[in-house]
């Protein structure tokens, strides 16, 4: 594992029954012994015979590129990525890896946040970002068929031109694509009313180690034959099968958007404004929430926002033109109730567009503030959000590690990004996100709303999960998988705790 994987070992408290287990996590336990010198070279013989030079990349510069995503999880890089155009080219990959046993990388748009796509154990990245074809969209069905390597926006676009809609939106929907968002069950703003990447998921063509496939799930809307598979592929983060064509069920486009861009004085107002649309039975798609040190990073960047401001709220609804007017009032009241220093209210694609600009600045800003940012996406229960919010604001105080706080505050899922910039601040980076993990989890939360565990919460699962369901989860993938070369290195923690 590369450097920036986790620095010092880490301590956890497990409990398990009425016992209590201390687990000690160190940089060992996130090593995967990579495969010997010579099965790789026998691999890339056999690989370059099968599928030609073209499709292969060896060289230093070209692979490295593939040894990290959009996380602090960085690897050696891979001995060599295959860039799949077909079925076929997965299928082959697949059983020379078997045959020489040499572990496969799955890995679609690289946007991943918790290193998912990182190949710890080296062997091969296979990307699918060449499967890029929509293939079907049913307009009567109201379904579609996409290539794993399709980038999300295309497929969105596409599916409104023929007056559907696709929800999901991770807002890295330029550049991820639909095989990672179906392994990672990708959510997003619009979760809130529209649920996540799960909820649209009909099948898909699954393949497994050593080059078998499988057509699994339906194309109708209903259908309950034998074991939910599609269910358990999706969100299995590249660990039990690569995943081919998806097919995807549609809504209906909704008829007309609002927008509601609103500042407060306080963060528990904003909070607030949340709970008190909830209690009034108002379902916008989406409550985005930035926190002041998310705001002064914005700041920082020259965007102009209201000084008085410690947090904003970016609010959307949908529907039929007359509800969403009327839907966009009564928000616009109970924020007033509340005390919003200042509400903006949008209709049409530029208007919005201006007031999403100062969600979007938020990412590129925030990213500017340390040399190092680690971004973790917890999610408590609604109400629990503020009591969060403050145990975040003491961790920051007690271990001096700054932090910036946003999210989607409507599912209670919270970005918490964790900022420094000297590499012996890791220690207490480390103990600000195991205290942010043991508050989550006290809070009857859970570790991880949308970015996966990957390899960087590895350590930390069994914070929330019991060994037992961590052994049955260890046994599944045994079962898709029994010598253990589908992305390894990733969700189980590597720790010889043994406990209960
Ligand atoms: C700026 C930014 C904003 C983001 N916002 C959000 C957000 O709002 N909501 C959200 O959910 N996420 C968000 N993310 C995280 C990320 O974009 C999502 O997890 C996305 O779904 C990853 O897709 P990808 O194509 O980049 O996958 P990758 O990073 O390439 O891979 C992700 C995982 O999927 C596996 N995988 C990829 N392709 C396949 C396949 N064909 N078969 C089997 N396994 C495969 C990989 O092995 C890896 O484990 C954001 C990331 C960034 C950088």
């Amino acid at each position: 594992m590369g450097a920036s994987s986790l620095g010092e070992p880490a301590t956890l408290l497990v409990t398990c029954g009425s016992a209590l287990y201390i687990l000690r996590v160190t940089e060992a336990s996130f090593s995967v012994p990579p495969s010997a010198p010579a099965s790789v070279e026998r691999a890339k013989r056999e690989l370059r015979r099968q599928l030609g030079d073209s499709k292969l990349l060896e060289a230093e510069e070209a692979v490295a590129r593939y040894a990290r995503d959009e996380s602090e999880a960085e690897a050696e890089p891979p001995d060599v990525v295959v860039l799949a155009e077909s079925r076929e080219d997965i299928l082959t990959t697949l059983a020379i890896a078997e045959r020489f046993r040499v572990p496969v990388t799955p890995r679609a748009g690289g946007t991943g946040r918790t290193g998912g796509a990182v190949p710890v154990a080296r062997g091969i990245v296979l990307s699918v970002s060449g499967m890029n074809q929509i293939r079907e969209i049913d307009a009567r069905e109201g379904l579609a068929v996409v290539g794993p390597g399709v980038v999300l926006a295309d497929l969105q676009r596409a599916v409104e031109a023929e007056g559907w809609f696709y929800p999901p939106d991770p807002n890295s929907l330029q550049t991820c694509q639909l095989g990672g968002n179906v392994a990672e069950n990708a959510g997003g703003p619009r979760a809130f009313k529209y649920g996540v990447t799960r909820d649209y998921v009909l099948g898909m063509e699954a393949f497994l180690m050593g080059g078998q496939a499988l057509s699994v799930g339906r194309r109708t809307r209903k259908g309950v034959t034998g074991y939910d598979v599609t269910a358990l592929l999706v969100g299995s983060e590249g660990t039990l099968a690569v995943l081919g064509d998806v097919t995807l069920r549609l809504i209906p486009k909704p008829a007309s958007v609002m927008t509601l861009l609103i500042s407060f004085a306080s963060l528990t107002a904003a909070a607030g404004l949340v709970e008190a649309a909830t209690a009034a039975r108002l379902v916008p798609r989406c409550f985005e929430l930035l926190d002041r040190n998310t705001l002064a990073a914005m700041r920082a960047e020259g965007n102009p926002i209201d000084p008085r401001a410690e947090a904003l709220l970016l609010v959307e609804v949908d529907g039929e033109p007359a509800a969403c007017e009327r839907d966009a009032e009564r928000l616009a009241a109970l924020a007033d109730d509340l005390g919003a220093l200042t509400v903006e209210v949008a209709q049409g694609e530029a208007p919005r567009e201006r007031l999403w600009a100062a969600r979007r600045a938020m990412s590129p800003a925030v990213r500017k503030m340390a040399k190092h940012k680690l971004s973790e996406d917890v999610v408590v229960p609604r109400q629990a959000m503020g009591e969060l919010l403050s145990r975040v604001a003491r961790v920051s105080e007690e271990t001096q590690i700054r932090t910036v706080t946003y999210g989607h505050a409507g599912d209670g899922n919270l970005h918490v990004n964790f900022l420094w910039d000297h590499e012996e601040e890791r220690p207490k980076v480390e103990r600000s996100i195991e205290r942010l993990f043991q508050a989550v989890v006290e809070l009857r939360g859970t570790l991880s709303g949308e970015h996966g565990i990957g390899v960087l919460k590895a350590p930390y699962l069994p914070l929330e999960q019991s060994p037992q369901l961590i052994q049955l989860q260890r046994e599944l993938k045994r079962v898709f998988d029994p010598q253990g070369l589908l992305n390894p290195g990733k969700i189980f923690p590597r720790v010889g705790h043994g406990a209960c």
